[in-house]
């Protein structure tokens, strides 16, 4: 791809990355009239780490979180009463009676299938459950991108595909472009990094991760899927879940299928990947056994089966596990990264704050 003479001046910022954040900027920074220009190595918006998300957010089906002494819940519903989050508070009858395929025991601190303990009776029981009847998730994550490149567009935004930034470039102490693997120097006074799991590397070209107090790696991750077990109907009477007893998630999944995901407990190992265009995406049976099996013990009549079903992507995990939504030190370059598993949910709001 050769320079068009255009190119040199024609865009306010420059937007690395079409996931749902990268999307979700465009979206944002061009409603403002910005003139964007999306770049995404890929050949589609949101088909990178977006594709595989749990997207737990849009398909109403309301989250149960199993509530247990001094758990998450202590924090969350008084933030609920704050901003007005409806939610009912259910005992464990009103939870038996609603959802009548859980178990609820309590097992004390996770651990894996390898340990005895995770075999042990359980050790007490659920407090109860916090019910919110709003929340939900989407079925399909790309499409949902693909709708915010369309709204962007629409806007005034543009997207390149199967193009790869090789080089963020400085002028005067300040950002002044990015050159493309094939030698293109595209040039603008703002370059937004939305690289994902890619983030560091967009910020070593950029020369700011020395600086940053806070970095970015990505992390490894599984989710699964088995079938709802027989007589159950978990694509419809299925509810997101979050069991934090078991370190758990789960929601439903089309086909009638349970997705589970992995809350992160101490005792699973955590694998950094270093090149984050190359790493291990098939499913480990070490994780598909703590993964099904931590569910089974909450839902006995799960069958755990012998052909492993997910997908494995990629966290973009900053070092205190909180997105960053921020300029750097150089002017010009910012970053929206670190979303670390969970900002699906957070993607229309980063753009509104900057830059100014
Ligand atoms: C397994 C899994 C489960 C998750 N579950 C949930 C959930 O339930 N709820 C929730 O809210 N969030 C969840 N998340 C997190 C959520 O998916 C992410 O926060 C979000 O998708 C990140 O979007 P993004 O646009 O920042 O990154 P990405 O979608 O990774 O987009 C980054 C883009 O940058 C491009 N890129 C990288 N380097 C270059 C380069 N040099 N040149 C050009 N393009 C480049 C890539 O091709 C990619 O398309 C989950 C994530 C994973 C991996």
């Amino acid at each position: 791809m050769s320079n068009t003479p255009d190119d040199r001046a024609r865009y306010d910022a420059i937007i690395v990355g079409a996931g749902v954040i990268g999307a979700a900027v465009a979206f944002e920074l061009s409603k403002k009239g910005y003139r964007t220009l999306n770049l995404d190595k890929l050949p589609a918006a949101g088909y990178g780490s977006t594709s595989n998300s749990c997207a737990i957010l849009y398909m109403q089906c309301g989250t149960v979180l199993f509530m247990l002494e001094g758990g998450h819940h202590e924090k969350v519903l008084p933030l609920f009463d704050e901003v007005g989050v409806p939610y009912e508070v259910w005992d464990n009858d009103t939870l038996a009676e609603r959802v009548p395929f859980f178990e609820h025991g309590t097992h004390g601190e996770p651990c894996r299938p390898e340990d005895d303990r995770f075999w042990a009776e359980p050790q007490g029981e659920l407090v109860g459950a916090l019910f919110t009847p709003d929340s939900g998730y989407v079925s399909d994550p790309q499409l949902a991108t693909h709708n915010l490149q369309r709204a962007a567009e629409n806007v005034g935004g543009e997207f390149r595909f199967n193009v790869e930034v090789a080089d963020v470039r400085r002028a005067d102490g300040r950002v002044a472009g990015v050159t493309l693997s094939d030698g293109t120097e595209i040039d603008a006074p703002v370059v937004v990094n939305v690289a994902g799991p890619h983030s560091f590397v967009i910020n070593r070209m950029a020369g700011v991760y020395d600086s940053m107090n806070i970095k970015t790696r990505a992390l490894r991750h599984e989710v699964h899927h088995v079938p709802s077990p027989a007589g159950i109907d978990y694509e419809k009477e299925g509810l997101h879940t979050s069991d934090s007893d078991l370190a758990i998630y789960v929601r439903p999944e089309s086909g009638n299928n349970i997705l589970i995901g992995s809350e992160d407990p101490g005792c699973d190992p955590q694998v950094w990947v270093e090149d984050p265009d190359d790493f291990d995406d098939v499913v480990s049976d070490e994780q598909w056994n703590a993964q099904v099996l931590r569910l089974a013990r909450r839902m006995p009549s799960l069958g755990v089966p012998n052909e492993k079903k997910g997908i494995v992507d990629l966290y973009d995990v900053s070092d205190d596990w909180i997105p960053i939504y921020d300029r750097t030190d150089l002017d010009g370059f910012y970053v929206a990264i670190g979303s670390s598993g969970n900002q699906f949910k957070n993607a229309r709001w980063p753009a509104t704050a900057w830059p100014n």
